[in-house]
């Protein structure tokens, strides 16, 4: 029997390098694993709670997040690829979950407490910012992972509370209603935080340092260009510390074969940033171009990413509809 994988994504935009080495290459690893079966959520119903008043903004960004996750080469023949909303069941587990769980415990969650402050800092008034709906979300998160018997869940770290949160309704719907849904563990991704260009500890769309997957080369040549080096390296020859410099560690990322002489050249004063970024430029756009060659060919066959999507959605309707048959039966609401 294979496992049952489960991951979600929100479509907030195009995908950029901190989601690729931060998760995608995780799942394309996955996705070859032949002892998973893997399922993939595209998970609008979560982006509308913090977007309910865009829906053409979440619609559109779910497309172009189906063809960014095509595009760096996950196989629709070897992952199912659906849309949150398409799957009633869901929602309809979500309701039943919501009176396993006191709002204080939901206050509590680390991930919820740290977006709450966010937006409050955001918007200044946690009372109008901070809706039911998203108070709520790791219920539905714990209905994505039970409706599709999701056993791994691969997380970053930062998303250890929500699993644990999901584990804690599974153990109490179990002790309730008997023993119907299974426990998710986690799954860390080997690289789950990925700092941006300007030295910032996490790559994010907000915090405006994201390289995206499909940024062209000018705008690879401008992000490359402003990235933060060693401060005290002020003339070209100066030695320096490649550890504290943003280029050396995208050198790292991208897997520079040239890295051992980018790092020594650096410490002997060998090497001027403008040539050290001008070649991370270069690598960096070997990089993407297979990506962005994927991507144009998604772009214009929007039919076929229909689909894919069309088809991934409709083999996991099927895995929640069986999952919905014997959860209404534990709770004897199977009329
Ligand atoms: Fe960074 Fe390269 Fe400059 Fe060294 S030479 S500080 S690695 S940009």
């Amino acid at each position: 029997m294979k496992k049952n994988i489960l991951t979600g994504i929100r479509p907030t935009g195009n995908l950029h390098l901190g989601h690729y080495f931060g998760a995608g290459q995780n799942w394309l690893k996955l996705q070859d694993d032949e002892q998973y079966d893997f399922h993939l959520e595209i998970a609008d119903v979560q982006a509308l709670t913090d977007h309910f008043d865009d829906p053409a903004m979440v619609r559109k960004n779910v497309y172009e997040l189906a063809t960014d996750l095509l595009s760096i080469g996950l196989n629709p023949k070897k992952v199912h690829l659906y849309i949150q909303s398409q799957i009633p069941e869901i929602a309809e587990l979500t309701v039943f979950y919501s009176n396993l769980v006191t709002m204080a415990r939901l206050y509590r969650n680390p991930t919820v407490k740290t977006e709450i402050k966010q937006k409050k800092e955001l918007f200044g008034n946690e009372g109008e910012s901070v809706t039911y709906g998203f108070v709520g979300y790791p219920v539905s998160q714990a209905a994505d992972i039970t409706a599709f018997d999701g056993e791994l869940i691969p997380v970053g770290d930062d998303q250890l509370p929500l699993i644990e949160q999901c584990r804690e309704i599974v153990r109490k719907f179990n002790s309730i209603y008997g023993v119907t849904l299974k426990e998710p563990e986690p799954l860390l991704s080997p690289t789950p935080r990925i700092k941006g260009l300007d030295g910032n500890d996490k790559m994010g769309k907000s915090l405006g340092n994201a390289i995206y997957l499909v940024d062209d080369e000018e705008t690879i040549h401008k992000k490359v260009m402003n990235a933060i080096t060693d401060p005290d390296k002020i003339k070209k020859d100066d030695p320096a510390n490649p550890e504290i410099c943003m280029v050396y560690y995208y050198h790292k990322l991208i897997k520079n074969p040239n890295l051992e002489t980018v790092c020594e050249e650096c410490k002997k004063g060998h090497r001027g940033c403008v040539q050290c970024k001008k070649e991370l430029i270069t690598k960096m756009n070997e990089f993407l171009e297979p990506i962005r060659e994927k991507k144009k060919y998604y772009d214009t066959h929007p039919e076929e990413v229909k689909e894919i999507l069309q088809e991934g959605t409709n083999h996991a309707r099927g895995k929640a509809k069986e999952t919905i048959t014997k959860v209404k039966k534990a709770m004897q609401i199977d009329y």
